[in-house]
């Protein structure tokens, strides 16, 4: 009788070991199986470090444009600002076409203008030079118009800036764009004869 009661409990302890084994196995299969943590919203990477709110404002038309348009300006060569040379630079002036920091370059009117040269942007009278129609089909004459507003700064010292206009042709549900640049006043007729035999050589 003894004996039977011993084995019975020894039969009970085998069991509730097995149960204890199996339970172990089955929340190690769940733990397992978890689905990751849903990404964080929050994180860093997602956040634009300098959200442009002047381009939300734009038709979704126009903002993909502003992406063709990028194609035409010139590639950068140069990567850091050149008065903070550990400085990354972010923003082009629209003037000289250099590259510059956070601290070295404003806003103002839609574009942006290094510390030498937006005292020249508000200080004289800006008159537009001339138009150029471009497509994404043929972006060669704006790339074109670049390489020239660079090389009239570079050389012969005159500053122009260009900046692009887009107009949407509501019927044909088409977007046309220009490319409009910009002098002083007093350079206006001047850049305007150089700027149109330049294009004209292209
Ligand atoms: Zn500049
Ligand atoms: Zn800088």
């Amino acid at each position: 009788m003894e004996n039977t009661a011993l084995i019975l409990i020894a039969v009970a302890l085998i069991l509730l070991v097995l149960v204890i084994g199996l339970l172990a196995v089955l929340i190690f299969k769940i733990v397992k199986n978890q689905p990751p943590p849903p990404p964080n919203n929050n994180s860093s990477d997602q956040q634009t470090p300098h959200p442009d709110i002047s381009k939300s404002e734009f038709h979704p038309e126009i903002l993909e444009r502003m992406k063709d348009m990028q194609k035409v300006k010139p590639k950068r060569a140069d990567l850091f600002c050149p008065h903070h040379t550990d400085e990354p630079g972010e923003t082009v002036c629209a003037i000289c076409d250099k590259m510059y920091c956070k601290a070295c370059i404003k806003p103002f009117k839609a574009m942006h203008f290094c510390k030498e040269h937006l005292p020249l942007i508000m200080k004289y009278d800006w008159e537009e030079v001339l138009t150029l129609k471009t497509s994404t089909q043929d972006p060669e004459r704006g790339v074109k118009l670049y390489e020239i507003k660079k090389e009239i700064f570079e050389k012969d010292d005159l500053p122009t800036y260009i900046e692009t206009h887009y107009k949407i042709n509501v019927d044909q549900d088409y977007i046309e764009t220009y490319l409009v640049v910009y002098a002083q006043k007093e350079n206006k007729e001047k850049l305007k004869e150089k700027i149109e035999l330049e294009l004209q050589k292209a």
